[in-house]
């Protein structure tokens, strides 16, 4: 007998085949980034040309849909999306702002990239300088670098004595729960770049005379931390990867996989949040009618002889 398939069933078989699932971390699952393949290509069969063809063809919808989240808020929708990427060097964060904000209307966008902190921001909670730094309801935030750099290098460096970076993950985790509970869908992503990789792109920076102004003389010293990072992003991933704000791990070594797999994570988190157009609250029908009735005035007026005005 023929089985019809309820939307329920659709909805939930197509969760179970999306990126969103099988590319999120569970909640308290150990996190072995080294069993992580960088070079892969999960949720992908197929080769670059057909995996940048499918990105381009994700563009349409990606635009159609945010600028539905963007009229839902103008009608009273506070919801927002906020795309935190994170990633070693060269692992793509800028790449991949740079990608995101070319499929999308830019005005609908709020891009910040996270530097070491000013002396000002030093002063604040290290949650101050990212709390500003949010999407407006309607938004698409994108964050390059975050406040999980506040458990990266400064772990790794020892910025803070460990009593204060060792409580930020559960901070982490309230202050995203709040936010989440306000209406904001974090989509975490962790570009997940390969050691060797990251020598191969440093040296290809170094043989480009107009890609030295990307070079930190630092990068150097913070590639022999590799290890240490390795450790620390494990520590984040498990400590922090919720139900509210789960994170996702793409491998990037694979540049346009890497564009794929956030595109289609975007397209699959906008698709559920599914965003209404609001109603206008005017009466359609009278200013069309409205609209339309000045034609013949003006045909009237242009009639009516000079002398009459
Ligand atoms: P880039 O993203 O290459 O422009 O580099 C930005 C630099 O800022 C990186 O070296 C980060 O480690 C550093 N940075 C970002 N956030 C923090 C932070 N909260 N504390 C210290 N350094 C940071
Ligand atoms: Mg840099």
């Amino acid at each position: 007998m023929e089985h019809h398939r309820t939307s329920g069933e659709e909805a939930k078989e197509a969760e179970e085949t999306s990126l969103r699932a099988l590319a999120r971390l569970r909640p308290g699952a150990p996190v072995d980034l080294a069993a992580i393949p960088s070079d892969a290509t999960p949720g992908f069969a197929g080769a670059k040309a057909a995996g940048r063809a499918e990105t381009a063809a994700m563009g349409a919808e990606l635009a159609a849909l945010q600028e539905r989240l963007y009229a839902a808020a103008t009608g009273g929708d506070r919801r927002r999306l906020l795309l935190v990427l994170q990633g070693m060097d060269t692992s793509g964060k800028g790449g991949t702002v740079k990608h995101v904000a070319g499929q999308v209307n830019p005005s609908g966008c709020r891009i910040q990239a996270f530097k070491a902190p000013t002396e000002e921001e030093r002063a604040q909670h290290f949650l101050w300088r990212v709390t500003r730094a949010l999407p407006k309801a309607g938004e698409i935030g994108v964050f390059d670098r975050s406040h999980y750099e506040d458990v990266l290098v400064v772990r790794v460096h020892g910025l803070v004595p460990e009593p204060v970076w060792t409580r930020r993950y559960d901070e982490i985790n309230a202050w995203e729960r709040a936010l989440a509970d306000d209406g904001v869908t974090f989509v975490k992503v962790f570009l997940h770049i390969g050691h060797e990789e990251q020598r191969e792109r440093l040296l290809a920076r170094l043989d480009k005379p107009h890609k030295h102004w990307k070079f930190d003389a630092g990068d150097i010293e913070e590639r022999r931390r590799w290890p240490e990072y390795q450790r620390a992003y494990a520590a984040a991933l498990e400590r922090c990867s919720t139900d509210a704000a789960p994170w996702y791990v793409v491998p990037a070594d694979r540049k346009w996989y890497r564009n794929w797999a956030v595109s289609r994570l975007l397209l699959e988190h906008l698709r559920a949040l599914d965003p209404p157009y609001p109603t206008g609250d005017f009466d359609v029908a009278a200013i069309r009618a409205r609209l339309r009735a000045e034609k013949a005035e003006a045909k009237v007026a242009k009639a009516k002889p000079q002398a009459q005005l």
